[in-house]
């Protein structure tokens, strides 16, 4: 629930921002307006590719709307799989097998502080890769799927395959069915529906501040969710290494490396 002084505040920085922006015509860049305390707070964080770039992980939007030297079309789509299984299987095996070779940078690991001092707290990732939950997030909502899982085409059952055998380039079938059957990267691809859109709408809309770190603002229905939040009244901030189209929807900008942002800007939401 709101507090009455919390809803009153959040207005008042609002209405704030607007006459800033207004007077000098500026962004809110690198400008920290607002002092304010998470811990009480409801908090929603969405990550993006950008908090894994520090781990040695590539970004899409950098490679100039290639994946890993892919176009998205080739290796992130149903119809790519169905057209080309082998090239989209390697394509995720290899993503797979660089799970086994990166580490959590420090951006994951002030969240999963974050997370260890915040009660009301949800972290929604865009990525596919399991680097926060090493960073010490736990029920970490994965919208895009996860490179660990693999899915049953039949029954659409996931199971956790990342022996040496299944990250070979051969395919891999699954336990669930009588005749086992060829699994499919655990992936939301484009033209596909992300998962827990129900929850994750619940959660932005019901919370007192949205943090996004290290996403494009491209790719949808994540790059919305910043609106949604603001329109129920959350406090909005963005941590991203430079500005994304959708910069000018939050309330409080930080341009800059997440792993080199995060912990400062994590330590003193915490104060
Ligand atoms: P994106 O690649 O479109 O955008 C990444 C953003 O992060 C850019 O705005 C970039 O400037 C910023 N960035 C780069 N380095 C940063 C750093 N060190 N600190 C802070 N910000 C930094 O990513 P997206 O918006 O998440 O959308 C891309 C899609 O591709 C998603 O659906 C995602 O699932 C998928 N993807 C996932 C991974 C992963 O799991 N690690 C990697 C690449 C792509």
């Amino acid at each position: 629930m709101y507090s009455t002084n919390f809803c009153d505040n959040i207005c008042r920085r609002k209405i704030y921002c607007y006459f800033y922006k207004k007077l000098y015509n500026s962004e809110l860049l690198n400008l920290n307006l607002f002092c304010i305390s998470v811990r009480d707070k409801r908090v929603v964080v969405l990550t993006g590719a950008g908090v894994s770039a520090e781990s040695g992980v590539k970004t899409f939007r950098g490679n100039d709307g290639l994946w890993e030297n892919h176009s998205l079309d080739d290796v992130a789509t149903p119809d790519a799989w169905i057209r080309d299984p082998q090239l989209v299987w390697d394509f995720y095996q290899a993503r797979r097998n660089q799970l086994t070779q990166v580490e959590p940078n420090p951006a994951h690991l002030a969240l999963g502080l974050l997370q260890s001092e915040i009660p009301d707290f949800t972290l929604i990732t865009q990525n596919v890769d399991d680097l926060h939950e090493r960073g010490g997030s736990s029920s970490v909502l994965h919208m895009h799927g996860e490179l660990r899982t693999l899915r049953c085409e039949v029954t659409g059952e996931t199971e956790l395959r990342m022996t040496d055998s299944d990250l070979s380039q051969n395919f891999v079938n699954c336990n669930c069915c009588e005749t086992p059957t060829k699994m499919r990267p655990d992936i939301v691809w484009f033209g596909e529906i992300p998962m827990f859109m129900q929850k994750i709408y619940q959660m932005v809309e019901n919370c007192d501040i949205f943090i996004v770190i290290g996403s494009s603002g491209h790719v949808y229905p994540a790059a919305g969710l910043v609106g949604v939040a603001s329109t129920y009244g959350a406090h909005t901030i963005l941590v991203n290494y430079d500005l994304p189209v959708n910069a000018d929807m939050f309330d409080e900008v930080h341009t800059g490396k997440a792993g080199e942002l995060l912990p400062k800007l994590v330590t003193e939401w915490l104060d």
